[in-house]
C-alpha cells in the first residue's frame, strides 16, 4: 500500500514525433481525467516538451524532462539546463536513468550534480537507482542502491530531500519484460525508506518511492499493493493510452 498519493510517470524515451507525443498526451489526459487520488506525469522527448505542456495546461498532468545538464548556463553545446526546463513549464526531471548511466557514462557524482541543479531550479528530480543482474546475483543489490542513494540524495539538506522522488529500477527489469516480483521490489523499497528515515525520521513516509521495470497493466496492482511502493515509472507500457491509463487506474486501486 502506498504511503502517500500514488504517482505514475510515463517515460517516453526516444519515441514519438511532436504530433504523436501531443496526441498521446491528450489521450492520457482524457483517459485518466476521472481518476482521483493519483498524480500523473509524462516525459516526452525534448522537442515535444513545449507542445505537450501547452496541450496539458489546465489539466492535473505534470510534464517531466528525461534528462538535463547540471550547469544553469554556459558554453555547453547541445545541453539543456534545469532552468530552461522550468521556464518551459516542466515540473520534474528524470535524473540518473540506467540508460543514461549505462549508455552515456553517467556517474554517481554526475547524478548528484544534476539532482542538486534540478532542485535549485525549483523542479523535482526523479532520481533513478538500481542494480544490474550481475550485482543482484552477487547479493550486492542493497549495497549498490545504498551507494547510489548516498551519492545522489542522502547528502541533501532536509528541505531539499523532501522534494525528491526516488525510482527504484532494477536494470535487469527495464525494457526486458522481466519485472521484479512484488517481494523483491518490497525488500529494496523498504531499504530505501529506511535510509531516508535515517535522515528524515517519520517524514520519510512522505517521499514517493516509485518502482520501474517492465510495469504493465497486469502486474501493477501486485507491485502497488506492497508497502513502500508509491507509484511507478513506466517505459514501454506508457506509449499507448490504454495501457498507461490502465496502469494508473489499477495501480491507484491497489
Ligand atoms: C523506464 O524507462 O524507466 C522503464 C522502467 O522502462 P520499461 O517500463 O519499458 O521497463
Amino acid at each position: 500500500m502506498a504511503s502517500t498519493r500514488p504517482f505514475f510517470c510515463g517515460n517516453w524515451k526516444l519515441f514519438g514525433s511532436v504530433a504523436e507525443s501531443v496526441a498521446l498526451a491528450t489521450g492520457v489526459r482524457d483517459a485518466v481525467a476521472g481518476v482521483s487520488g493519483a498524480e500523473v506525469a509524462v516525459a516526452p522527448g525534448f522537442v515535444a516538451l513545449l507542445p505537450v505542456i501547452e496541450k496539458l495546461r489546465g489539466s492535473a498532468i505534470g510534464v517531466a524532462a528525461q534528462n538535463c545538464h547540471f550547469e544553469p548556463k554556459g558554453a555547453f553545446t547541445g545541453e539543456v539546463s534545469p532552468g530552461q526546463l522550468a521556464d518551459a513549464g516542466c515540473k520534474y526531471v528524470i535524473v540518473g536513468h540506467s540508460e543514461r548511466r549505462q549508455l552515456f557514462g553517467e556517474t554517481d557524482a554526475g547524478v548528484a550534480r544534476k539532482t542538486r541543479a534540478v532542485l535549485a531550479a525549483g523542479l523535482a528530480p526523479i532520481v533513478c537507482v538500481g542494480e544490474t543482474l550481475a550485482q543482484r546475483d552477487a547479493n550486492q543489490t542493497l549495497q549498490v542502491v545504498g551507494t547510489q542513494l548516498e551519492a545522489a540524495v542522502l547528502e541533501l539538506g532536509e528541505a531539499e530531500l523532501l522534494r525528491v522522488v526516488i525510482a527504484y529500477e532494477p536494470v535487469w527489469a527495464i525494457g526486458t519484460g522481466r519485472n521484479a516480483t512484488p517481494d523483491q521490489a518490497r525488500e529494496v523499497h523498504g531499504y530505501i525508506r529506511g535510509r531516508l528515515a535515517e535522515k528524515l525520521g517519520p517524514r520519510a513516509k512522505g517521499l514517493r518511492i516509485l518502482y520501474g521495470g517492465s510495469v504493465k497493466p497486469d502486474n501493477v496492482a501486485g507491485l502497488l499493493a506492497q508497502e513502500d511502493i508509491d507509484g511507478a515509472l513506466v517505459g514501454g507500457a506508457s506509449l499507448t493510452v490504454d495501457s498507461f491509463a490502465t496502469i494508473v487506474k489499477e495501480g491507484t486501486r491497489a
